[in-house]
């Protein structure tokens, strides 16, 4: 068997061509348009094309941005008055801050003092919590929501699925189990204390592999026919590789590409959020 894509750089196509239509009707009635402002700390080349990345998705569909670049010897302090300034600001919609930030910064206390209805990457403990409890209102975060979107989208069946989630950050992991939980899966999650990860993976109709160790998941350990999607970001030999082992493709039914797969959707999901902040802030 070889796998069929789950393609996520043509089903981000389409969510940017619904938020193109959807900010341009808004603006054509009179209403605001929607403003990403993006926070960078330091100078780490990877991270800068990232944020440079998304002002450019954001700008593709009509949605303006402002870029915010710190030293990288920024205390917490100063990031959380720039955070403050930015809540403030009634012209911007959503704050995004470009994660990893260096050591020294404070991520807890700045996630904290976001304001929740900018939060476009739903990490205030408020969005968290309404994800958590399975409540209408909260921000979903950006990579978990663009998994659930690539796997909908594409004709996947969640409710009555077993999924496994390798990892269990609350990034990546934890939020991409709950809103599988929300969509009626039978949720396993998994991490480095789980005894025999094999035994559970290979029970998955559903399998997201978040781990960041490439080749951790290797193609004895995935069920036939099973979907898997590979989330994770790992560099081997300067080139970017997921989670999964060689031969994966000829085992499960449905596979992400990666890179192409988790990544493209995670940016559409920080667009659609950021027009979806501004729906909530002004109607
Ligand atoms: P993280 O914070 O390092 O979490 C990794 C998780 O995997 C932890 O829960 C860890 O378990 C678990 N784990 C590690 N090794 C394992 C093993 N051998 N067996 C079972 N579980 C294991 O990473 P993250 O932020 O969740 O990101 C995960 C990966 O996704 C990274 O490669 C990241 O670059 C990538 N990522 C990609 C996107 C995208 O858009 N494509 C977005 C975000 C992240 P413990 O909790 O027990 O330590």
């Amino acid at each position: 068997m070889t796998a069929r894509v789950l393609d996520g750089r043509a089903v981000a196509k389409q969510i940017y061509e619904e938020v193109t239509a959807a900010v341009s009707e808004r603006v054509s009635r009179g209403s605001s348009r929607p403003r990403l402002a993006t926070v960078l700390v330091g100078e780490d080349p990877a991270s800068a094309k990232y944020v440079e990345l998304k002002q450019r998705n954001a700008h593709s569909v009509g949605i303006e941005s402002e870029d915010h670049r710190l030293p990288s010897n920024t205390t917490t302090d100063e990031l959380l008055s720039l955070v403050e300034q930015i809540n403030r600001d009634e012209n911007v919609s959503a704050i995004l801050i470009q994660q990893p930030t260096p050591k020294q910064i404070d991520m807890r206390q700045i996630v904290f003092a976001l304001d929740p209805v900018k939060d476009v990457d739903g990490f205030h403990p408020l969005n968290a919590g309404l994800v958590a409890l399975g409540l209408p209102g909260g921000v979903e975060p950006c990579t978990p929501a663009g998994i659930i979107e690539l796997l909908l989208r594409s004709g996947i069946a969640i409710e009555g699925a077993n999924a496994v989630v390798v990892g269990r950050s609350n990034l990546v992991g934890k939020p991409t189990a709950l809103l599988l939980l929300k969509r009626h899966a039978t949720v396993t999650l998994c991490h480095t204390r789980t005894k025999d990860l094999a035994s559970h993976t290979l029970t998955a109709d559903i399998l997201v592999a978040a781990a960041g160790r490439a080749h951790l998941v290797g193609k004895e350990m995935v069920k036939a026919g099973a979907v898997v999607v590979d989330v994770s970001t790992n560099w081997v030999d300067g080139r970017q590789v997921g989670d999964l082992g060689a031969g994966v493709e000829t085992v499960a039914g449905w596979l992400t590409p990666n890179p192409g797969g988790v990544g493209p959707m995670t940016r559409a999901m920080l667009i659609r959020n950021t027009f979806e902040a501004e729906v909530r802030r002004k109607g």
